[in-house]
């Protein structure tokens, strides 16, 4: 990843939870993978009055980039008030398509202030489907 594209990444998850649909816990995400081949697909989190069938940012991110025919990713960033990291759901899903792969944790109040990970570093263990 160039310096340009990780700039380019930071500030498309900045601007991406402006998109979140957040209505009851107004906790905005904004989640921006970077595929191979340099392109950005962002996704924002979806709530849902039930709860339980909200979607996350990260994995509208995913969802968008594999329904786009993108396989392979170099890095995802976050944005959120705090720069938390993902949800264990998400991290599982990033682990379908990575092996390992670049995390860049964003407080969107402080932009300037990222944290860098590895999905290696933030879950170990992964479940892998078992040989047959
Ligand atoms: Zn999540």
């Amino acid at each position: 990843m160039t310096e340009l594209e990780r700039t380019s990444l930071i500030a498309h998850a900045c601007a991406t939870r402006q998109t979140a649909h957040a209505p009851y816990s107004k906790f905005l995400v904004g989640a921006a993978l970077l595929t191979e081949s340099g392109e950005i697909i962002v996704g924002s989190n979806v709530e849902n009055a039930s709860y339980g069938l909200t979607i996350c940012a990260e994995r509208v991110a995913f969802g968008t980039a594999i329904t786009s025919g993108h396989r392979r990713f170099q890095a995802l960033a976050v944005a959120t008030a705090g720069g938390h990291a993902p949800c264990g759901a998400c991290r599982q899903v990033a682990s379908e398509f990575c092996d390992d792969l670049l995390v860049l944790l964003i407080d969107a109040d402080r932009p300037d202030r990222v944290v860098e990970a590895t999905l290696a570093e933030l879950l170990p263990g992964r479940f892998v489907f078992p040989a047959s």
